[in-house]
């Protein structure tokens, strides 16, 4: 065996030892939470190379996540040479970032703001086929960090819902750092329900991460983005 194919196979099986072990975990989340519904995993990529992009989806991952324009545009080709491989946008969002997202994206995760609506409705129009979006909602107070205050939600749906090349599905958070991970999904899971009183087809929650994801399926959520706990520690920005 080459060096090269070697290091593919032990990649390989580390990153199938990690799928296994969340969904693992994922199941038993359910089971204990008495859900007979479909929980989605969708399998965060930032900062590993489209290689692992291709060999999650060898795997059976249907689903995986990014969070910065420029390197999901980097990993579309391996995206889009799977048939059954959505891209999802989980990552702070600048409008001038939007039209490339919209044209590449299955779903936007990061919707906070009008401005970012309009174009993400815009420039989806020439693909000829509906963006799914979710409304980010900050569950600290705060707007830092992405998301919109809970107050400023129904508003923001109502403009996706009135946009014609975009599909509300529903709402997102990331659990403030330091908080009570049942309490922040517990308060996401309120806004949510809100939502689907004026849009009941709304109802994707996209909540969990390496270090929650039991709370998220105990609160709700139908779509979890986990990265750390599959793929390894990622190597810092720099
Ligand atoms: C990186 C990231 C994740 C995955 O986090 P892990 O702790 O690695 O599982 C989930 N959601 C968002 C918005 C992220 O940026």
């Amino acid at each position: 065996m080459s060096a090269e194919s070697a290091a593919l196979s032990s990649r390989r099986i580390e990153v199938a030892g990690g799928l296994a072990r969340v969904r693992a975990r994922i199941d038993s989340a359910r089971r204990a939470a008495g859900r007979v519904d479909e929980v989605t995993l969708i399998v965060v990529t930032k900062r590993f190379p489209a290689a692992d992009v291709d060999l999650l989806a060898d795997l059976g991952v249907t689903d995986v996540g990014e969070n910065k324009e420029q390197e999901a545009r980097a990993k579309y080709a391996v995206v889009q040479s799977r048939e059954r491989l959505r891209l999802h946008f989980i990552g702070q969002l600048q409008s001038n970032k939007a039209g490339a997202v919209a044209q590449i994206a299955d779903v936007v995760h990061s919707v906070d703001r009008a401005k970012l609506i309009g174009a993400l409705g815009r420039h989806r129009g020439p693909m000829g086929r509906p963006l799914d979006v979710l409304i980010q909602v900050s569950l600290d107070g705060a707007t830092g960090r992405g998301g919109a205050l809970p107050a400023e939600v129904p508003r923001l749906a109502g403009l996706v819902a009135g946009q014609e090349w975009l599909r509300l599905r529903g709402v997102m958070a990331v659990a403030p750092l330091g908080a009570d991970p049942d309490r922040a999904f517990a308060d996401l899971r309120t806004v949510s329900d809100a939502i689907r009183a004026e849009h009941p087809e709304a109802r994707w929650i996209s909540a969990g991460m390496s270090a929650d994801l039991e709370a998220a399926v105990r609160h709700g959520a139908t779509h979890l983005r986990v990265g750390t706990a599959i793929l390894g520690t990622r190597a810092s920005l720099g």
